[in-house]
């Protein structure tokens, strides 16, 4: 017989007789959007994030102020909850450890530390690559002056990217030549980075998993998206808009990568479709997020479940359905840039039109102040056909002063 794995049931008294609190390490808007379907569900919620204006700790039954290794922030919160997930990969892997001592916590600080250190996922990636047939971009760990010196002259032009605390193209170096590469060893700090080769991008996609910790995976349709200054700028998720052999290839290898980790709980995993001559092209893993990601937003709206209420079932032992899209959708990521006009004075933008718009789901995140390049929010889109949700798409970039897609109708 399968074990029966310990539910831990909404709405419920836990065996501490308190009211079941599910907590989370962060208070972003990923923490935010997880609390709001752990609530709805009839959960209570508890954020640790020092910010007392963090997206999330505003809206959670309780909010700890504490730095994330706090002991008595993470006692706190073992002492308030009956199970953990964290919202961002950087918190230190140390604190999950702690709270995974005591108390359930998904992902497992394990997954956590392989998606905070790029040399210990490219080596996951290699690894997963055996059963998926899917690999990294070739790349070389550059830990040393002398593996800049001995860096294979086939991986220039490429990218030099720190292993660790990179996010949105921060932490990243294009580099042609050696000299360049030694420079930028030299002023990303000396710090520990991988040499990626430059590849000849057609498409990027991500997919998303939620697997249990019955081993059970379910996995939303590949998500194709588009990055503007290296922040992403659209979703877009319709029927099969990468080559299909690639689109069942890209959600093995996301399999794979979580069933080699015993991952419990969501997990994102980006790829590369790359211009390798042929028409259809080929798939390269990037790189993964042990979390909700901004990818996956539009499945608020356009599916049965979304990926943070998958989060919240995969933490709490209830089943993981496999999610279905109702609709066509795209989401449009809202950065602060658009609450500034042409003349760079700031404005509210005109919510009023855009929500007058058939289809549109506005999501924002509580923060107070837009600043250019800060998530605000985002907007997503649904509606009966492809045709409509781009049409509805290009009235609501116009009316924000968003660049729309050249693909669109
Ligand atoms: P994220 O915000 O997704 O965590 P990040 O800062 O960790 O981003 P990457 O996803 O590795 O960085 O890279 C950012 C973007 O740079 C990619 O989405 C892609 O557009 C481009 N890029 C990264 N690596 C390569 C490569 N090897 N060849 C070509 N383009 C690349
Ligand atoms: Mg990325």
């Amino acid at each position: 017989m399968k074990m029966k794995h310990h539910i831990l049931f909404p709405g419920a008294l836990s065996d501490r007789g308190q009211q079941m609190t599910l907590g989370v390490m962060g208070g972003g808007q990923l923490g935010r959007m997880f609390v709001q379907a752990a609530q709805a569900m009839g959960y209570f919620t508890a954020v640790l994030d020092p910010d007392p204006a963090s997206p999330a700790g505003r809206i959670s039954h309780y909010h700890i102020q504490t730095a994330y290794d706090d002991e008595q922030g993470l006692a706190q919160l073992m002492q308030r909850c009956d199970a953990i997930t964290t919202e961002f990969e950087n918190v230190p892997a140390g604190a999950l450890t702690t709270l995974g001592a005591h108390r359930p916590v998904a992902p497992a600080a394990s997954g956590v530390a392989v998606a905070q250190d790029r040399i210990k996922e490219k080596a996951l990636f290699v690894d997963a690559a055996s059963h998926s047939g899917v690999f990294p971009a070739p790349y070389a760990a550059i830990t040393s002056a002398e593996l800049v010196a001995a860096a294979p002259a086939d991986l220039l032009p490429g990218i030099l990217k720190t292993a660790r605390l990179g996010y949105d193209g921060k932490g990243q170096v294009r580099v042609s030549n050696r000299e360049e590469l030694s420079s930028a060893w030299e002023r990303l700090g000396r710090v520990p980075c991988v040499l990626e080769k430059l590849l000849p991008l057609k498409a990027e996609c991500s997919v998303i998993v939620a697997r249990g910790a019955d081993g059970a995976c379910v996995h939303f349709p590949v998500q194709h998206n588009v990055h503007r200054d290296g922040i992403l700028a659209v979703t877009e998720v319709y029927e099969p808009q990468i080559d299909v052999p690639l689109y069942q290839q890209a959600i093995t290898a996301t399999q794979w990568i979580a069933s080699q980790l015993h991952y419990v709980g969501v997990l994102c995993v980006e790829f590369f479709v790359v211009d390798d001559g042929s028409a259809e092209g080929a798939l390269v893993v990037n790189e993964m997020a042990p979390r909700p990601h901004n990818s996956g937003h539009y499945t608020q709206n356009a599916c049965s479940v979304s990926q943070f209420e998958l989060q919240v079932r995969a933490m709490t032992g209830l089943p993981l359905p496999t999610p279905r899209l109702h609709s066509p959708t795209l989401m449009l990521n809202l950065l602060g840039d658009v609450w500034f006009g042409a003349d760079g004075v700031m404005r509210s933008p005109a919510w009023d039109q855009v929500l007058a718009l058939a289809g549109t789901h506005l999501h924002l995140y509580g923060k107070l102040e837009a600043r250019v390049g800060r998530k605000m929010g985002h907007l997503n889109i649904t509606g009966a056909s492809v045709a409509e949700v781009q049409a509805t798409a290009r009235a609501a970039c116009a009316l924000l002063g968003l660049e729309p897609l050249s693909t669109w109708a």
